[in-house]
């Protein structure tokens, strides 16, 4: 059975850590948008050169750039059984980008998961990740920025696929396991499996 998902969520919840266990779970590849570009940064691609600027302000990659890579990796042949995107869409005309991707090739989404965390849990969660990984955007400014970024552009989408009936939100507060458990089965659920 095909799966098709979303992981939408402040920066700081928990995200990519969550879409790989539930990548690993569900056999569908996790698909960050947010990893593909610094990838493409550490390897000084042409790609790379030009998100570099806006990822280290914290702002979003501008749209074109960022749907045209999403629409290539869609394309590979690994999404056969679905995919799980982590960090796409994030505003509005991603959205439509995305719908217009999927009706090409007659697909349609499952779900749109939600892992919600209160605002004042994330900047220390972030500081800790700069600690371990040395992310260049993970700095006390460019956090509190991205964290705007997030409740401007993003969180409205949630609404988007709220109306749309594919929203389904996960407390995401608690250890990784707990909150991995939290998901798998109110996803089970969801999706009537
Ligand atoms: P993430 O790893 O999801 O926290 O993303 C890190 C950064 O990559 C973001 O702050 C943006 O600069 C960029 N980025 C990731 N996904 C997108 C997207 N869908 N649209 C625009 N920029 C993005």
């Amino acid at each position: 059975m095909k799966t098709r998902l979303i992981i939408v969520g402040p920066p700081g919840a928990g995200k990519g850590t969550q879409a790989t266990y539930i990548s690993d779970e569900l056999q569908i590849p996790a698909i960050s948008t947010g990893a593909i570009f610094r990838q493409n940064m550490a390897d000084g691609t042409e790609l790379g050169q030009k998100a570099k600027e806006y990822m280290e302000a914290g702002n979003l990659v501008p749209d074109e750039i960022t749907d045209a890579m999403v629409k290539e990796r869609l394309s590979h042949d690994d999404v056969a059984n679905g995919f799980l995107l982590d960090g796409y869409p994030r505003n509005r005309a991603q959205v439509a980008a995305l719908d217009e991707v999927l009706a090409e090739s007659g697909d349609s989404l499952d779900a749109v998961l939600e892992l919600s965390i209160p605002d004042d849990l994330i900047v220390g969660r972030l500081l800790k990740r700069a600690e371990i990984e040395g992310r260049s955007d993970d700095t006390e400014d460019v956090i509190r920025h991205r964290i705007n970024v997030y409740h401007q552009e993003t969180a409205p989408l949630v609404d988007v696929y709220k109306e749309r009936g594919l929203l389904l939100t996960v407390d995401g507060v608690g250890t990784i396991e707990e909150v991995l458990d939290r998901i798998l089965t109110q996803l089970n659920e969801f999706l009537g499996r």
